[in-house]
């Protein structure tokens, strides 16, 4: 468990958040996503999304479509020379019928199943990672893989996605990945 991670949440924190993207012409990434990814990456971050795709579980697309989203995204993110290095997905949704998807898993956030999956394949230290997302749920899952915190308020979390009472506190409340990826090139400085 060597090398710092910047785990990242994907919808509405590097691209706007449509709700269930169901098709790649969707994508829709903000207009500092690449600067600040490529700032990561040139600092020796490994980049990780983090996402949870209930819409697979629920049935309104398949697995097939999510690592084409990721895909896409990846080939926009490259024209403008950023880089990520792992995506991790939770395709599950407790209510789903498919029995493949209907089940509680440990990965779908505010679960920490994936970053730790993330952790072991890619040999990173969690204690000195970061999670960013525009959720409470991803600053749980931040916090419960022992990395440290910023959530941002792009996206929908204000409006439709209140924190619940106990919910985590983030070490950072900040306005959008470019102001995060900046406070954690600060941070991890000496
Ligand atoms: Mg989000
Ligand atoms: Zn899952």
């Amino acid at each position: 468990m060597t090398r710092p991670a910047v785990f990242l949440d994907r919808d509405g924190t590097i691209i706007e958040d449509v709700g269930f993207l169901r098709d790649v012409s969707q994508i829709d990434l903000l207009p500092w996503s690449a600067e600040a990814i490529q700032a990561l990456n040139d600092a020796g971050f490994v980049v990780v999304v983090i996402t949870n795709q209930s819409g697979v579980g629920r049935g309104y697309f398949d697995e097939a479509h999510v690592q084409a989203t990721h895909a896409a995204l990846d080939a926009t993110l490259q024209l403008h020379g950023a880089r990520i290095d792992g995506y991790y997905y939770c395709p599950h949704y407790p209510k789903a019928t498919d029995a493949r998807y209907g089940v509680e898993c440990d990965c779908r956030k505010p679960a920490s199943g994936l970053l730790r999956r993330a952790a072991a394949d890619l040999d990173l230290d969690l204690g000195r990672s970061w999670m960013v997302g525009d959720w409470w749920r991803d600053v749980q899952a931040g916090t419960g893989a022992g990395t440290r915190t910023i959530l941002i308020r792009t996206g929908r979390s204000d409006v439709h996605r209140p924190a619940p009472p106990d919910a985590p506190q983030p070490d950072a409340i900040l306005i959008n990945l470019r102001e995060a990826a900046d406070w954690i090139l600060r941070s991890s400085s000496h």
